[in-house]
């Protein structure tokens, strides 16, 4: 029996929609989503993502192309900040999976494992994940403290990624490629900056 705080990888959730998963596999994800809102959702949308690609014939397309389709398959209005200064909160890196590790950490069966990272502010912590699917990377999380919705954006200049963080702050961001990002995430009048965000970092190319 799995506890709440143990979510099943987004890979194992691929795995499932594209029936590479074993009897056993599919028994226990089944269980887990009928008690897990967060990974109900997170499987609806790696299906969405395997049959977009099942459709288009896109296993071959460049990542841009995936990643395009990706976000058009997932319409979602992201509300405007409310008007007036955003208070700033600059985030300050508490913990990191991925530090100090050689390029190849966690690589598993030729995939390297989701990394973890949580940074906090004056007021709020983010707990970030940065999964790899196949050479893209899907960058999900959620804000700890007094947040009630609002919206995240993942930059790279002149490329912007947008999400909502819905009512329990949680989000989870088209797949993008490596890079070097700045993770925005704004509610209530503030706007948390996660600067310099290194996804993807020491994976050589596809
Ligand atoms: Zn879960």
């Amino acid at each position: 029996m799995s506890g709440e705080s143990d979510h099943i990888p987004f890979e194992a959730l691929l795995d499932l929609v594209e029936e590479r998963a074993s009897a056993g596999q599919v028994a226990a994800v089944q269980a887990h989503i009928e008690t897990c809102p967060r990974c109900e959702r997170d499987l609806a949308w790696a299906s969405r993502i395997t049959s977009i690609m099942r459709a288009d014939s896109m296993e071959d397309a460049p990542p841009h192309v995936i990643a395009r389709a990706v976000r058009a398959l997932r319409p979602e209005v992201v509300p405007e900040p409310a008007p007036g200064a955003l208070r700033r909160l600059i985030a300050r890196l508490q913990f990191d999976s991925g530090a100090g590790l050689t390029p190849a950490f966690g690589m598993r069966s030729g995939q390297p494992d989701a990394r973890q990272m949580l940074f906090t502010t004056e007021e709020v912590e983010v707990d970030l994940r940065i999964t790899p699917v196949r050479n893209l990377w899907v960058v999900s999380g959620q804000m700890l403290g007094p947040c009630e919705g609002g919206s995240v954006e993942l930059v790279s200049c002149p490329k912007t990624h947008t999400a909502i963080l819905n009512e329990l702050c949680e989000f989870s961001l088209p797949p993008v490629e490596a890079g070097s990002y700045t993770l925005l995430l704004r509610y209530a009048g503030a706007e948390v900056e996660v600067s310099n965000l290194q996804i993807g970092e020491g994976r050589g190319p596809a």
